[in-house]
């Protein structure tokens, strides 16, 4: 039976927040624990973070140790998910150098998130070649690894549809090699884009409207007091929106029945809590209170596993030395059959050796 492999990762631009939690670090966890996968490889990709970060190579170095011990405090377990570091694996460079031939500039202007993304960056007239071609790198770290499942939020949907056509290009022409990966996305529609604390449509490290998974209890509770809610919602007795006020997303988001049952005894269920909002009657300051509470049972246990590891350093980077090495080792696996493949193996195919020194023979009789 075929292996069943999961590979994704984040970008070390910053601390993780909680809409990689809900989009893809939770997720993550759950299946390392569920034992159902043969491999996990969790990449923190310090090259594409360059892509767009080239100036501040110190910010990248700062964030690879936060990412790795967020990766921790969220209960990601080395012993069982192989984490490591993009660019400490080389093969991925080069497996990205081959899939360049097999895409058109004109399928990578039409990435729908690399577009967003330019205007985010300001990037219109300068973008840099290595980020625009950040899809095709992307494909290139999940088929190393021979990918079969990538759970990652929704905005890494054009990214999995590219990588689909690269397999396909390649085995296409070079006879059966890559994994056809398939994306998870959260199954919680609030969770596949969770936006900011602004309101704006993503959190995003590069959009400072985040809650870190990492803030003080403190830091939280100032965000979630200050949060993007309904802005016609001005009087406790007026009704309010449901849609598009961040509270509610997060709510849907984090907020379980027991969550309902400890703190808001009064209210059945959270949909009744939002009836009662919509009605008109239920201040916002009531609903954010509620929010806090729900968060600070999540975000509590992932900051004090984060404080144990942030005491022993040196063992995190050693936990991601070997990660990497142990990475690397399959990534050489696939870029063998790569290499083979694409007819590119020169020194250990003894026939092509035997065929060539036949070949000059015979024409060197014929002279
Ligand atoms: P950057 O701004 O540097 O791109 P980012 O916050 O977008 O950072 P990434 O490292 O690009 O984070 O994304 C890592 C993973 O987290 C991806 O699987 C992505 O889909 C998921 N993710 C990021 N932001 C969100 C969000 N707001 N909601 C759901 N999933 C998210
Ligand atoms: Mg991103």
């Amino acid at each position: 039976m075929k292996e069943k492999i999961i590979l994704t990762g984040d970008r070390p631009t910053g601390r993780l927040h909680i809409g990689h939690f809900v989009g893809s670090l939770r997720r993550r966890v759950e299946l390392q624990n569920s034992g159902e996968y043969d491999k996990i490889f969790i990449m923190i990709a310090d090259a594409q973070a360059l892509t767009d970060n080239a100036d501040n190579p110190e910010k990248i170095r700062q964030n690879v140790i936060e990412v790795a011990l967020d990766y921790l405090a969220c209960g990601l377990d080395p012993s069982k998910s192989t984490i490591f570091i993009q660019s400490a694996v080389p093969e991925l460079t080069e497996l990205a150098f081959y899939y360049m031939n097999l895409v058109t500039v004109s399928r990578l202007q039409r990435n729908p998130t690399v577009k967003t993304e330019i205007q985010m960056r300001n990037f219109e007239t300068s973008i840099p070649v290595g980020f625009f071609t950040y899809p095709i790198s992307q494909a290139s770290d999940i088929t190393a690894f021979k990918a079969t499942t990538v759970p990652v939020g929704e905005d890494q949907k054009p990214m999995l549809e590219q990588t689909m056509e690269i397999v396909r290009r390649f085995n296409y022409i070079y006879g059966e090699t890559l994994v056809e990966p398939q994306i998870l996305l959260p199954d919680n529609a609030a969770c596949l884009r969770l936006p900011g604390t602004d309101g704006k449509a993503k959190m995003s490290k590069s959009l400072g409207n985040c809650i870190y998974l990492s803030d003080s209890a403190d830091e939280v509770k100032k965000k979630i007091r200050s949060m993007y809610t309904d802005p016609d919602h001005l009087r406790v007795q007026d009704p309010g929106k449901i849609e598009g006020n961040t509270v509610f997303t997060y709510l849907d988001a984090f907020c379980t029945q027991e969550h309902v049952d400890k703190y808001l005894p009064d209210y059945p269920t959270l949909d009744a809590l939002k009836e009662h909002y919509q009605r008109g009657g239920l201040g916002d300051v009531k609903c954010k209170n509620f929010l806090n509470a729900v968060m600070e049972d999540v975000l509590a246990p992932i900051r004090e596993r984060r404080k144990q590891f942030e005491q022993d350093i040196p063992a995190v980077y050693e936990m991601l030395r070997r990660g990497c090495e142990k990475a690397r080792e399959q990534a050489a696996i696939t870029l063998d059959e790569v290499r083979s493949a694409m007819k590119i193996n020169y020194f250990d195919d003894a026939e092509l050796i035997a065929e060539q020194a036949k070949r000059f023979k015979e024409l060197s009789n014929q002279k």
